[in-house]
């Protein structure tokens, strides 16, 4: 596809996932107009804007996801919206004030200045693997899955999503658009980070570094690498016959893969790694027991997962879309290796 001249709005675009989207579309020559609720921030902390190509075809805008209207003004000229920009955290107060409004009032919010803007060609919304499923199935998943489990008070991170994602169907259901709508739904997404944060599937890794996770546990946690999710971004906005959802995941390795390479990449000689090996039914059912001692959004990400093998279908996106993945080992390696040299492996919680 030749690069258009119109700006690629990407929404939250300081974010883990954003961050290396704008990164990929300013080295593939777009223009890209980037939202943040806080401009002044994200040009001070400067990841974004000392990118290569930043200074000619980058622009950071304002809008928050609770408010109404807030995105018509940046659509001017737009034919592309990438739509990332949502609340991801585990613990809460309020879920339905910090994870459901903002995730579903925001992606009507876009859907609505889409709408009222003619010249946007399609919507790239990023849902998640949590849209599909709360996990803990052997079955193989698909895009034909939704996650029916999830509420506001049985992992309200997984609700939000799947609220949102719904909304957005139903919302391109109403009339016909315009514009159409096409949905990358990751798992867990590793790998290094443009932006100088931590993100929350970061806290996994450095729980194994901190003490938090004791031991290796049975448990495999589907992944994708982050470049490749900003990969499947693009080619979902460049293939005109893209459609309906996309299953995003390079696998699912076991607890004790995240060690072994730590350890191929000499990491033990600054942490504490788990060396007790619980990955195994009796394990398991220790495990279990001693996640009753931790906090609600732990125990609801690690309990109904233990034990579980996740096989994701997903020859959807390799076959319409040409999507292929980078080696898991690289992944884990490039993440750790980056919490290492900035300094978050080994980090207590604050
Ligand atoms: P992140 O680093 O926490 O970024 C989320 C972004 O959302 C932030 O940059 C933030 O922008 C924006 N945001 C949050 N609340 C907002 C609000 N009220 N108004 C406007 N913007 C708001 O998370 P991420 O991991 O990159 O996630 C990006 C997307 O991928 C999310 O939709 C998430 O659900 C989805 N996803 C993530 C994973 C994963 O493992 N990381 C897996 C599957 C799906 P500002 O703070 O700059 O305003």
């Amino acid at each position: 596809m030749p690069i258009s001249q119109s700006p690629v709005l990407v929404t939250g675009a300081t974010g883990f996932v954003a961050a290396e989207l704008v990164k990929q579309l300013l080295a593939a020559g777009y223009r890209v107009r980037g939202t943040t609720r806080n401009v002044e921030k994200a040009v001070e902390q400067g990841e974004l804007t000392s990118l290569p190509g930043a200074s000619e075809r980058l622009e950071l805008v304002a809008a928050d996801l609770n408010e109404p209207g807030a995105f018509t003004p940046h659509m001017t000229d737009v034919e592309y919206v990438l739509h990332t920009a949502s609340p991801y955290i585990l613990q809460v107060d309020d879920p339905q004030r910090d994870l459901v409004d903002p995730a579903v009032n925001g992606t009507m919010s876009v859907l609505h200045s889409a709408a009222e803007t003619p010249s946007v060609k399609r919507i790239v919304l990023t849902s998640s693997f949590a849209a599909v499923s709360n996990g803990g199935r052997d079955e193989p998943y698909s895009e034909a899955d939704w996650n029916e489990e999830s509420s506001l008070t049985n992992g309200p991170y997984a609700y939000s999503k799947t609220m949102a994602e719904r909304s957005a169907w139903d919302f391109m259901e109403e009339e016909n658009r315009h514009f159409d709508l096409v949905v990358i739904n990751p798992v867990g997404v590793i790998g290094p980070s443009v932006v100088n944060r931590v993100n929350q599937t970061h806290e996994f890794m450095i729980g194994m570094t901190n003490g938090q996770a004791p031991a290796i546990i049975d448990m495999s946690f589907p992944i994708v690498d982050v470049r490749d999710v900003a990969k499947a971004h693009i080619l979902a906005m460049e293939t005109p016959e893209a459609h309906g959802r996309y299953l995003t995941s390079a696998g699912a390795p076991p607890f004790r893969r995240y060690i072994d390479v730590m350890n191929d990449a000499g990491l033990d000689e600054h942490y504490e790694l788990p060396k007790l090996g619980l990955d195994n039914p009796v394990g398991s059912l220790v495990v279990k027991g001693l996640m009753l001692t931790q906090p609600k959004g732990v125990r609801e990400a690690v309990s109904p997962n233990l034990g579980a093998k996740f096989d994701l279908n997903t020859s959807k996106i390799e076959n319409e879309l040409g999507m292929d993945w980078m080696d898991i080992d690289t992944s884990i390696h490039d993440q750790a290796m980056d919490l290492h040299e900035k300094g978050y492996l080994g980090k207590q919680p604050d």
